[in-house]
């Protein structure tokens, strides 16, 4: 079981996630903590094993996605809950794709409960916890400085895409992809990777049959088996020779 030792730097701590420098200068290692928050930070846990779920799922979609031409940060998995990635200067950009309409959608506009939506709807939103995160426009996005118009129809059509890998891949695995942010950054050649994770903590996933919550909605609602339903999701995405191989 790796440790991150005094040894290795931290670059970046954020809610449930931190980020250490690497042997090498353009390599880092992703560390998913246990802890999970909601609400801008307001409503905290921290909840023994989901930081290996989170790493095993993130990084079987991120594996998913190259295979199917996307390019993303992922290197591989170094054990159970770290990750090697590239190093990306990040796009503060929270991009959204929405399939179903639920969520903050709902008290933002009259749309119905899981009404369908198609196609998806891409949504910007700025990462700045400071003005908690406002959704943006382009011309808002482009005065800001942070992506550039070619930039931001890059990103759509990544965003899209990944949408229909995922969709397609999940719907196997009898999930229902609802919705998922993605984080953006640039390689060192300044080409637009996908950075950041991909796991029931940044997206929402319903079973495909009963339409029920298997990722952090039901920390949001105050549930009382996250973490049971947290594993019930790694089990129907990863396989179990993998589950077993990391050590859950
Ligand atoms: P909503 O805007 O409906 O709250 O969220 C839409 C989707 O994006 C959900 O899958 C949600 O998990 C994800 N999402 C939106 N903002 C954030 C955020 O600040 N942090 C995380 N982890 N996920 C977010």
């Amino acid at each position: 079981m790796i440790t991150m030792s005094d040894s290795k730097k931290l670059i970046y701590a954020g809610k449930a996630k931190d980020v250490y420098e690497s042997k090498k200068e353009d390599e880092v290692i992703v560390s998913f903590r246990d802890d999970i928050t909601a609400g801008d930070g307001e409503k905290k846990d921290n909840l023994q094993g989901k930081g290996h779920c989170n790493s095993l799922i993130s990084s079987k979609l991120f594996e998913i996605l190259e295979k199917n031409g996307i390019d993303t940060q992922y290197i591989k998995l170094i054990s159970s809950g770290f990750m090697l990635s590239k190093k990306l200067d990040m796009i503060p950009l929270e991009v959204i794709a929405r399939n179903i309409a639920t969520g903050s959608l709902l008290k933002r506009f009259p749309f119905k409960e899981s009404q369908k939506l198609n196609p998806p709807i891409i949504q910007m939103d700025y990462k700045n916890d400071e003005y908690h995160d406002p959704m943006l426009n382009d011309e808002i996005t482009i005065a800001l400085g942070i992506a550039t118009q070619e930039e931001l129809d890059e990103i759509r059509a990544i965003t899209l895409k990944i949408n229909k890998i995922l969709s397609e891949f999940l719907k196997e695995k009898g999930i229902l992809l609802v919705d998922f942010k993605l984080e953006f950054g640039k390689d060192k050649e300044g080409k637009i990777v996908l950075g950041d994770e991909i796991s029931p903590d940044t997206c929402r996933y319903w079973d495909i049959n009963t339409l029920e919550i298997l990722d952090k909605d039901s920390f949001r609602q105050g549930q009382d088996n996250v973490m049971d339903i947290y594993e019930q999701l790694c089990g129907m995405i990863v396989e179990e020779k993998d589950i077993k191989n990391w050590g859950i």
